[in-house]
């Protein structure tokens, strides 16, 4: 069987660019690696960033800008503000109401960030959007493989059921999401490791601005799974504080903002601050406890499961990584330069309209624009790849025996390595690290030792601090 489009994941951006595909008569297959609902865009707290009118649009650009240290693709970053404007209508007409009145968040100079169900805005969108969906869905299938000749992709090679197969497409999207599985703390999907853009490095597809990675300053880490829990920036923008063992404000020390300075900032505060010693909560007990149940359901039952009686008792807190800047370089329509027929959308991509440092829920609204743009090139294209071509699966052990352990140790490497602050020589002990691994291991591994490769190779030549990447000596 042959599709117009193949999607390679479930998240936001896919199911988006799958809507308006399908609305033309595009057959759209969307392969996920695990359940339909594992991914990043289902455990978004905050929400989408929507400008709020016209006039708002060069604020939002310019709190964009501010946030990424002006080194955003400013072209991208006005498609994405202006775009934004009629995305509640969009959203409207196909069925789905954002609670009202929008809410501020870290960095925004005023309330633009619109939210469902509290703190599950992600969960309600991406559950309403699935619903719609009229796509064909390949679920507990792993992508392997990208099949390309001659600048254009046929098709993937997908694990499903411990077989390998091949499926054809006259357009490949990769919509895979992030990295978060490459550090030791994280806050992303189990399912979100960075593979495609290791499979970008093997194929010579660009990537860009790998060093910039966003840490998160509010992750309660104390929990067994690997996804640690976000405290969403949501709650510093409607007042919760930051304080140390002796309830001190401390985040003044570092920027006049405080709490409301951008991600990279607070991050590195609270990191110096506990490299000093000190132990860093989030203090929410200025919110009355049924306002903070009702606003906040998630955060509240998951820290009540870990006995921890909010809104009463401070929240033991940590920074931890959070979301990639960097990605496949892609055009404007998110289109790989030099492919006929091969896309980037979402987190996977470099739009550049983060540039160093991501301005709090800009990302799934980055997923709904460039999602949709991209299903608009793919339309006006109408790309068709030679018939009846067919591939040989490629005959490389996926897993390897160690290739946990070597996950494990990499984690670890980049979360004291590559992480809120770096420095050459440990940067250089990471990227031995990688090389001397790297041929050890089954394929699936291998993708993400050359991801997390590209990282350190990134920051090793940015010499610079800028935005997320904080670099001494
Ligand atoms: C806890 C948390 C809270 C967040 N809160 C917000 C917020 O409030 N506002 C905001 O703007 N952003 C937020 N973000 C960031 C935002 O959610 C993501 O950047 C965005 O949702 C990414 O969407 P996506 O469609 O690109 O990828 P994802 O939603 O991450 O989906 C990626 C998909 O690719 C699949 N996949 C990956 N590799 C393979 C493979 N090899 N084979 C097959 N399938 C594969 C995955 O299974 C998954 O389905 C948050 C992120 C997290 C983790």
């Amino acid at each position: 069987m042959k599709f117009d489009c193949i999607i390679i994941g479930s998240g936001l951006a896919a199911i988006w660019n799958a809507r308006f595909l399908n609305e033309k008569g595009f057959s759209t297959l969307i392969i996920t690696k695990n359940e339909v609902w594992d991914c990043n865009s289902f455990y978004a707290q905050g929400g989408v960033t929507i400008a709020n009118d016209k006039k708002d649009v060069p604020l939002h650009i310019k709190d964009t800008l501010v946030a990424g240290s002006f080194y955003n693709r400013k072209e991208a970053v006005e498609i994405l503000s202006k775009s934004s404007l009629t995305l509640i209508k969009e959203l409207d007409e196909y069925g789905f109401n954002f609670s009202p009145g929008p809410t501020r968040e870290g960095a925004h100079s005023i309330p633009r960030v619109y939210h469902k169900g509290g703190d599950a805005t992600g969960r309600e969108i991406h559950k309403f959007l699935l619903k719609k969906d009229k796509s064909y869905l390949l679920d507990e299938s792993v992508v392997f493989d990208i099949l390309i000749e001659n600048k254009t992709a046929y098709g993937v090679s997908i694990l499903h059921k411990n077989q390998k197969h091949n499926i054809y497409a006259n357009n490949v999207v990769i919509a895979s999401g992030g990295i978060g599985a490459l550090y030791k703390y994280d806050t992303n999907a189990r399912t979100i490791a960075g593979e495609m853009q290791g499979l970008a490095v093997e194929k010579g597809i660009k990537l860009k601005d790998m060093e910039m990675t966003q840490f998160h300053p509010t992750v309660f880490i104390e929990m067994n799974f690997s996804q640690k829990l976000l405290l969403t920036e949501a709650l510093r923008g409607e007042g919760a504080y930051v304080i140390d063992e002796n309830k001190k404000r401390f985040l003044f020390e570092y920027d006049q903002r405080g709490e409301l300075a951008s991600r990279d900032i607070v991050s590195r505060a609270i990191f110096m601050h506990q490299q000093k010693g000190h132990k860093v909560y989030l203090d929410v007990s200025m919110f009355d406890e049924e306002y903070f149940k009702k606003r906040f359901p998630t955060i509240f039952n998951k820290l009540r499961d870990y006995d921890i009686n909010v809104p009463y008792e401070p929240i033991p807190i940590s920074p931890a990584f959070h979301y990639i800047m960097g990605g496949i370089e892609v055009d404007l329509n998110s289109k790989i330069p030099g492919f006929n027929n091969l896309y980037a959308i979402g987190e996977v991509a470099n739009t550049g309209v983060h540039g160093a440092n991501r301005l709090a829920s800009n990302s799934t609204l980055e997923c709904f624009v460039f999602g949709k743009r991209a299903a608009e090139d793919i339309i006006k294209n109408n790309f068709k790849t030679q018939k009846n071509k067919e591939f040989d699966i490629i005959n490389e052990e996926l897993f390897k025996k160690d290739d946990k352990k070597y996950k494990n140790l990499l984690r670890e490497y980049m979360w004291q390595n590559v992480g809120i602050i770096r420095n050459k020589k440990g940067l250089t002990k990471t990227l031995e690290f990688i090389q001397n691994t790297k041929n050890k291991l089954g394929r699936m591994a291998r993708l993400r030792f050359l991801t997390a490769e590209e990282i350190v190779k990134s920051a090793l030549k940015r010499k610079e601090s800028l935005g997320a990447h904080y670099i001494i000596n």
